[in-house]
């Protein structure tokens, strides 16, 4: 077997695949399902530190963000798309496909949005419904300040949809203090459940928006507003994929146990950060590092695709190249849930030096004794 090391999907447990065993009742019809089913939602809000509601919903990451902007936007609705990433504008396909009409603030991809610029953009332009942005953008492990950009937003009446799919329990978000309307989180990354669900984290004043719409949701499975009264009416929009269910709720059981688990993702992607630049590689980023996720630059001379190969068939450790305009241009190392643990890093540091020496490339000092050093410095 391989060993999975890329930012998602990430190594599941084994507690959480014996829970996805268990056997099932009819989840439509069993009252009791609708209870551990809310109780699964309520254990998500106490993690996320929030009164909000959140919903799982049966669909990838995608979905959520989908159906965020589905149930928000509303033909000609003017919505702002933060973007200093690859995620982060493709917001906007989202935003027309509902009849929204996109606001590109584009800003400089190798680091987090600069406050004060946006700040600064906002004053002179603020007439939006609501603004899309992400929290770690994967594709450069950027990680965005949404403490300060939710709450910036709000100071003009602007909602705030954020995509944490990448981030959500491999950084420590708090939904409230950051006064976000609606986050969305997905099964497989840093929470270390199976591809599957998405999490939306859903605030009063999100629901109100939407139940005030001129015009209806132009969708049913990503109408998030068929979730509102599944409780009160034990009904779903839908039969709900009870195993998945079962899984995700162990793995939210073993977030909550860890409490370590925020302290060891930002300590083991602080020290793949020291391993990879002493060893004389390049971090994509200037600034502004997500925890769950390190972005390398491909090295002069070397081919991506052969070095991917080299390491997954040579040493059977699985990485991640990139898309779009970083297709080929930078590698990224996953570091998140399960697979933030410093064995795992290390075997990934060191399959990566070992495939890079394979290919004539001299790295400047071992990845894998940096990262080990600094690790015991923690
Ligand atoms: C993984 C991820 C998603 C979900 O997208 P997939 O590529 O389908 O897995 C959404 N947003 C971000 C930031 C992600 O990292």
């Amino acid at each position: 077997m391989k060993k999975i090391m890329t930012p998602g999907p990430t190594q599941v447990r084994e507690n959480v695949r014996m829970a996805r065993s268990l056997a099932t009742t009819n989840p439509d019809l069993d009252l009791e399902f609708y209870e551990y089913y809310k109780d699964t939602c309520d254990l998500l809000s106490e993690l996320l530190h929030t009164k909000n509601v959140c919903y799982i919903l049966s669909g990838e990451g995608i979905l959520g963000l989908e159906a965020a902007c589905a149930s928000l936007t509303e033909p000609g609705d003017r919505v702002l798309v933060l973007d200093n990433g690859i995620f982060g504008k493709g917001f906007a396909d989202f935003v027309k496909i509902y009849g929204g009409e996109p606001v590109l603030y584009s800003a400089d991809y190798r680091r987090e949005f600069d406050m004060e610029a946006l700040a600064a953009y906002l004053e002179q332009n603020h007439d939006f419904k609501y603004a899309a942005l992400v929290h770690c953008d994967t594709p450069t492990g950027v990680q965005n300040p949404i403490e300060e950009i939710c709450p910036l937003l709000k100071r003009y009446g602007i909602l705030s949809v954020v995509d944490a799919v990448a981030s959500m329990f491999g950084v420590d978000i708090n939904v409230d203090t950051c006064q976000a309307d609606i986050v969305c989180g997905g099964s497989q990354k840093a929470l270390s459940a199976p591809v599957g669900l998405t999490m939306v984290c859903v605030s009063d004043e999100a629901i109100r928006v939407m139940e005030q719409r001129k015009t209806p949701i132009a969708s049913f499975y990503a109408n998030l507003l068929t979730f509102r009264d599944y409780y009160k009416n034990k009904w779903f929009p839908y039969t709900m994929p009870i195993s998945d269910i079962y899984g995700l709720r162990t793995a939210l059981e073993n977030v909550k146990a860890d409490k370590e688990i925020h302290k060891r993702h930002a300590d083991i992607a602080a020290a793949t950060r020291q391993a990879v630049t002493e060893a004389g590689l390049k971090l994509y980023l200037e600034r502004g590092y997500c925890a769950t996720v390190t972005v390398v630059e491909v090295p002069e001379g070397v081919d991506s695709a052969v070095l991917l190969d080299t390491m997954t068939e040579k040493y059977g450790v699985m990485i991640a190249g990139c898309f779009d305009f970083l297709a080929g241009e930078v590698i990224r190392l996953g570091h998140m849930g399960e697979n933030a643990n410093v064995e795992d890093v290390t075997m990934m540091l060191y399959a990566l030096e070992c495939a890079l020496a394979d290919l004539g490339y001299p790295l400047k000092a071992s990845m894998r004794d940096v990262f080990v050093r600094e690790m015991k410095n923690k």
